[in-house]
């Protein structure tokens, strides 16, 4: 079981039953569980929307839209049924975070769950947990399992005419299904590749009904949020960035982990003060801040706060929030190639500028890490990702993309010097400069 950390600064809402043996339902109810939940059954759908709309609470998978709003989008009235469906396929290379509330509190995503069917009106939620996630079945099928023995899931709950059926599903491994029509697709046994949008998922979404997807830890989010209410979460992070933020740090750092601080956090104290800073005093290169779609941070760039907004004013993403910390010794150039290795193995191929795009950058980075690489290539490999970026279905092309393009932006010295000490061909590298990359 992976170690949980701690430290002062942090501010624990969604991790506060963490390592209390909240998985298990008595202990979750002794701990306040459910008692969000019979509140909004109490207040009734409008109050949940409007108080999820006060939170400022924004999707926490990476595209940060309002939460309260998504909700708000789907029709109140449907001849098919909605569905409420929570995305736990965490496969971002440095997110960390989602696993551990379900590992920790996984009634919290169910609550959360309940909560959101309540508001928009379905009758039915699943919980996609990825397929690399397979040990935590077991405590989300025990979880789901409990709340049916309780009266908590199925009809009448807390006799109250309320009915919700809620299920676990595993997908087989691909990264793609974490968008959320591909996550559709795989759930109801196709191949995880996205839709074509509009419609968007709120009018047609799962077997054709109205259907909310939510990343788990915004869900998780959610019945903390009744709890204490909409203003008092809001008020825990910054101007429309509600609330707190589970933070996986991880790489060049003394003390790794996942940590719970509030929205707009200092990514420098982060890494200094809560994280322990750079282990062997080493100096710090770059900051990957958001998982590895997010634009690199170069060393003299992270005085900066960790919300949607500032994250994107600093030319980056705040993502998943999965921040991933490179000092001196690491090699950009082996960075990046890992890096485009990961989008070009996960890219579903359906369409040409991500299918091709990822091969050639992975041949031409595999090249020029071999010892092959030319200025040109490195011209040639930024012009091609350029040319990706907003022109693919799905936003997987534009992950590989981009931090292939801050690469190059912010590293091409590097890129640049390891050309001159690597000069291990020079017949091929003539060659490769003839015929291009
Ligand atoms: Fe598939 Fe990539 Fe196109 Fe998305 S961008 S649909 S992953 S080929």
């Amino acid at each position: 079981m992976p170690e949980l950390v701690s430290h002062p600064e942090e501010v624990k809402v969604i991790s506060r039953r963490w390592g209390q043996g909240a998985a298990d339902i008595d202990k979750y109810i002794e701990l306040g569980g459910y008692a969000a939940l019979r509140k909004c059954i109490e207040q009734g759908p409008e109050w949940v929307i409007n108080e999820m709309k006060t939170s400022g609470l924004r999707g926490r998978g990476g595209a940060g839209f309002p939460t309260g709003m998504k909700w708000s989008f789907v029709p109140k009235q449907s001849e098919k049924p909605k569905y409420v469906l929570v995305n736990g396929d965490e496969s971002e290379p440095g997110t960390c975070k989602d696993h551990l509330i379900f590992l920790h509190d996984p009634h919290s995503v169910i609550e959360g769950t309940m909560i959101a069917g309540l508001a928009i009106g379905a009758k039915v939620g699943f919980i996609y947990l990825r397929g690399e996630y397979r040990y935590l079945i077991e405590i989300m099928e025990r979880a789901l399992a409990q709340c049916y023995e309780r009266g908590i899931l199925g009809k009448n709950i807390f006799g109250t005419g309320f009915d919700f059926d809620a299920l676990s599903h595993t997908g087989a491994g691909a990264y793609e299904v974490g968008e959320e029509s591909a996550l559709m697709e795989s759930l109801e046994g196709k191949r995880g590749v996205p839709r074509i949008k509009p419609p968007f998922p709120a009018v047609v979404g799962l077997y054709g009904g109205p259907t909310v997807i939510n990343n788990a830890e915004t869900i998780a989010s959610v019945p903390f949020i009744i709890e204490m209410g909409g203003a008092a979460y809001a008020k825990l992070g910054t101007e429309r960035n509600g609330g707190t933020r589970l933070f996986g740090i991880s790489g060049k750092v003394n003390r790794p982990g996942v940590y719970e601080l509030p929205m707009g956090y200092n990514l420098k104290k982060m890494i200094y003060e809560v994280a322990g800073g750079i282990p062997n005093g080493k100096a710090l290169k770059a900051v990957v801040p958001g998982g590895a779609s997010c634009p690199i941070l170069r060393a003299d760039e992270i005085d900066v706060g960790m919300d949607f907004d500032q994250m994107g004013k600093a030319g980056t993403m705040l993502g998943s929030a999965g921040v991933v910390v490179l000092d001196e010794t690491v090699s950009i150039v082996e960075f990046a190639l890992r890096t485009i290795k990961f989008y070009q193995h996960e890219s579903c191929g359906w369409c040409i500028p991500c299918r091709e795009g990822t091969d050639w950058l992975k041949k031409t980075m595999t090249r020029f890490y071999e010892g092959y690489g030319t200025t040109k290539d490195i011209d040639n490999m930024r012009y091609l990702a350029e040319n990706m970026l907003g022109r693919t279905f799905c936003p997987l092309g534009d992950a590989a993309a981009m931090p292939m393009i801050g690469f190059f932006k912010k590293f091409r010295d590097e890129f640049e010097e390891y050309i001159r000490a690597n000069p291990s061909a020079p017949e091929s590298q003539a060659l490769v400069e003839l015929v291009g990359a």
